[in-house]
């Protein structure tokens, strides 16, 4: 029996986790220097959960989602966006709403049954931020200004903002009519699920990916001309807002994200390096979405940020793995134990925040000689060799890079502070 990655999943190894280690911290410091708290929900929620907010419609409800019974019959999915479930918490947890606005964000697998194809995997991870609240463009222009920072916090200055506005309550049905008349009448010119979206959602129409759709969405009426007086000067703040902020951005008339809560503003990020079709993250608000799941009239905003996308636009800017400092030598085959021990006593003080005390130790733990100990050092790519027992002059150590032996040191405190200081000596620090 031969067991395989479920086909759309990856393992993500040693060499390209340090990597994600690296993205990960970033991130979280974006969001915590702008006041936002991190909420872990499950990777599954109530399949309503996901059908009232994301949409009957949408392709993820009707197509996408990983939904499964439990053993008492209960329909669970496995979360297929990170809104809906923080939303739910939000409303659980009275604590999250002592203060407004709330600041919270995610970090975390999605599960979308997609068809496969590059960079898109069915367990996808997203980084998240959602500000529960505010009903006014300040919000919108935070919301913005938080997801450049983290695309800047991560080296990725060349970004393209763009923005549009769905309308609300008041005035979207009107733009669903407009729309819905305008693609009736080049309705032999549409795809089959297009067809079908005519009838239950023609919005959703604007962001088929099928090549033969194009053209007549290209076409389609403007959002923007639809709006209310409300929803048209809500607009023109949050552009007003990103000005005074200096972030350059762009109108997106047909921007309409693949969810159906969105209200008002929806905006997507996209960076040099990813094709033109490819948001590195976008998002949205969803004034009704609270209220939806039976809370008070919350206003709210969010954006999501798909972090293998991230990664691919990050390149090797990610530092490399980190290579042990030092790889502890049992020359006597009853010496393991005590090799184990030294090793132990050279990693150091864990609590120093910055590791600046400690030190990067490996050992042997599969009774080797002391020759194929010292190739397997050299192998992971130890700086230095400290070899046990200790002899009657000291600990002997070998710098495995320059192969020469160093002065003796005569005991384990003595050996560390000369490690450490050594270590401040090497070009490239880790
Ligand atoms: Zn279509
Ligand atoms: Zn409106």
């Amino acid at each position: 029996m031969k067991f395989q990655v479920p086909r759309g999943t990856r393992d993500i190894l040693p060499g390209e986790v340090e990597r994600w280690h690296w993205l990960e911290e970033r991130t979280r410091v974006a969001m915590s220097l702008y006041g936002y708290r991190e909420v872990r929900t499950p990777l599954f929620e109530a399949t309503d959960l996901f059908v009232r907010s994301v949409g009957e419609s949408t392709d993820i409800v009707r197509k996408e989602l990983y939904t499964f019974q439990d053993r008492k019959g209960r329909s669970l999915t496995l979360r297929p966006e990170g809104t809906a479930p923080l939303v739910r918490a939000y409303l659980e947890n009275p604590d999250l709403r002592t203060e407004s606005p709330t600041r919270l964000y995610y970090m975390g697998p999605m599960f979308r049954y997609e068809r496969p194809q590059a960079g898109r995997y069915r367990q996808f991870w997203q980084i998240g931020a959602e500000l529960l609240g505010p009903a006014g463009p300040e919000a919108d222009a935070e919301m913005i200004d938080l997801f450049r920072a983290v695309m800047f916090d991560v080296g990725l200055a060349d970004v393209t903002v763009l923005v549009n506005s769905l309308g609300d309550a008041v005035c979207r049905p009107r733009y669903r009519e407009a729309i819905r008349a305008y693609f009736k009448k080049h309705a032999e010119k549409l795809c089959g699920d297009c067809k079908e979206r005519l009838e239950t959602n023609p919005l959703r129409i604007l962001d088929c990916k099928v090549p033969s759709c194009a053209p007549v969405i290209a076409g389609a009426p403007s959002v923007l001309d639809s709006l209310c007086p409300e929803c048209a000067e809500h607009f023109e703040a949050v552009k007003r807002a990103l000005t005074g902020l200096e972030i350059p951005y762009e109108v997106a008339p047909r921007l309409v994200r693949g969810l159906d809560y969105y209200t008002r503003t929806v905006f997507e990020i996209h960076a040099a390096g990813l094709g033109a079709q490819n948001a590195v993250g976008g998002g949205g608000r969803y004034d009704q979405l609270v209220k939806d799941f039976g809370g008070p009239d919350t206003p709210a905003i969010g954006f999501s940020i798909g972090m293998e996308r991230l990664l691919l636009l990050v390149g090797d800017q990610a530092p490399p793995p980190a290579k042990p400092d030092v790889c502890v030598i049992a020359l006597e085959p009853g010496s393991a134990v005590e090799a184990q021990a030294l090793a132990r006593a050279l990693r150091g003080q864990v609590d120093d925040p910055e590791h600046r005390q400690a030190l990067h130790v490996v050992v042997d733990v599969m009774g080797r000689s002391a020759n194929a100990q010292m190739k397997w050092a050299s192998k992971v790519g130890a700086r230095w060799a400290v070899f046990v027992p200790m002899a009657a002059e000291g600990y002997g150590v070998r710098d495995m890079t320059a192969g020469k032996d160093e002065a003796r040191q005569r005991s384990v405190e003595e050996l560390r502070r000369w490690l450490i200081g050594r270590r401040g000596l090497v070009e490239s620090p880790r």
